[in-house]
């Protein structure tokens, strides 16, 4: 994978970048068990993030964030009202 250019359909966890990767993981392990969002809700987010057009390199493009920490948040909300 060509890790200069951005992609606009990856996942960090598709991508080659461990620190962001590393960074992901624990903004996930930090979160309290009770605020963590079940597995099922976790993919299916990260689905639509994929399919959308806001997703840059694992970011969202409206808020800012990483996707894979924001959709891992039991409240968490898309932006866009898309999950
Ligand atoms: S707008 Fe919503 S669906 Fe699109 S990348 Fe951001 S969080 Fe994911």
């Amino acid at each position: 994978m060509d890790i200069s250019k951005p992609c606009r359909r990856c996942l960090l966890s598709e991508m080659n970048d461990a620190s962001k990767m590393d960074l992901v993981k624990k903004g996930i392990e930090d979160l309290p068990e009770i605020d963590r969002a079940d597995e099922k809700v976790y993919g299916e987010r990260l689905s639509k993030c994929r399919l959308c057009d806001n997703l840059l390199s694992g970011t969202c493009l409206s808020c800012g964030c990483y996707v894979e920490i924001r959709a891992a948040i039991k409240k968490g909300r898309c932006p866009e009202k898309k999950w």
